[in-house]
């Protein structure tokens, strides 16, 4: 079945209250909601989200709002493509039960809005040094979709690792009575995650593209079975990022975190990675697409 689509708040507030505080026939147990935030264009990654979804409660919100507080001066905003139609056959496929697509006016009565949703320091790192004010404009869109949803669950993709952290920590801080998941990322079949942003990848740099994953997968599979001397990690780190840049990348960050993004060094000094899990990251432009990726590595 083809989901309902709203564009205002309201109605979807109105469609969204018969489900409030009633109880499932099947389990006897409250219904629940869950919202998939995404800024359409969808594909089999946002598919999975929606899934994952559909498996924690009994109705699933997906909205589709390409946000324009979360991009910055000469970003993509007036390119990112915008594919509602095909977005909405797609749901239709994983049984998605109501699309929230609102329009700018809507979500933000003015622009931009004078109230303000900062994470701190976790967000001043990666993609928040090189995209100045980019998670203030999730931080405010989330929390207003909270509050429009009010959802129980909510389904976030590991492929933002740094922002799903954002938002957990936006949960805690905020006290939200929503369960954050994190699914894992979606890739294509040679390994390069799904991004709306790979279509603006030409034949040839699509071809180069699963460099980044295979780059992360080596990088990983040595920082776990080796004992590591600093200087050692330090080489591993800047072979890791000439591989990446001889592939025609041009990196903006490779890091390696504990997988709370914190610095894995116990002090300026030391590296110390036992028993900790790690997460490495990295952001890299190819041609005129800024891919992600990460790959967490768990150091028993
Ligand atoms: P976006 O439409 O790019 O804002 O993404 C919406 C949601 O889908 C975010 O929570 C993303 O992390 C998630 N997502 C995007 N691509 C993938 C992927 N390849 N695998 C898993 N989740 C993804």
């Amino acid at each position: 079945m083809s989901p309902i689509i709203y564009h205002d708040i309201s109605s979807l507030r109105e469609a969204l209250q018969p489900y409030r505080g009633q109880q499932n026939d099947k389990q006897g147990r409250q219904q629940r909601i869950a919202l998939v935030p995404t800024m359409g264009n969808l594909h089999d990654g946002h598919l999975e989200l929606v899934k994952i979804a559909k498996q924690h409660a009994d109705v699933v919100v997906v909205s589709i709002f390409v946000n324009p507080t979360q991009f910055g001066v000469g970003e993509d905003f007036d390119s990112y493509p915008r594919t509602l139609d095909a977005d909405v056959a797609k749901l239709a496929t994983v049984d998605a039960d109501y699309v929230f697509a609102p329009s700018i006016d809507a979500m933000y009565p003015v622009l931009p809005p004078p109230t303000a949703v900062l994470s701190g320091a976790i967000a001043n790192q990666l993609c928040g040094q090189s995209r100045p004010g980019h998670f203030d404009g999730v931080g405010i869109v989330v929390a207003k979709l909270f509050n429009i949803v009010q959802p129980d669950v909510a389904v976030f993709g590991q492929k933002d690792y740094q922002q799903l952290a954002i938002i957990k920590q936006l949960v805690r801080d905020l006290s939200y009575p929503i369960n954050i998941i994190g699914a894992p990322i979606v890739r294509a079949d040679d390994g390069l995650a799904l991004s709306s942003r790979n279509q603006y990848l030409s034949a040839n740099e699509r071809q180069v593209a699963p460099v980044l994953h295979q780059a992360l997968q080596e990088l990983a599979q040595s920082l776990k079975s080796t004992a590591l001397s600093q200087q050692a990690f330090d080489k591993l780190l800047v072979d890791t990022r000439t591989r990446i840049s001889d592939a025609g990348f041009v990196i903006d960050y490779l890091e390696i975190k504990t997988d709370e993004l914190g610095s894995i060094m116990s002090d300026s000094t030391t590296f110390n990675i036992e028993n900790k899990n790690i997460v490495i990251l990295v952001a890299a432009w190819l041609g005129r697409a800024r891919l992600l990726d990460n790959q967490l590595v768990v150091v028993n």
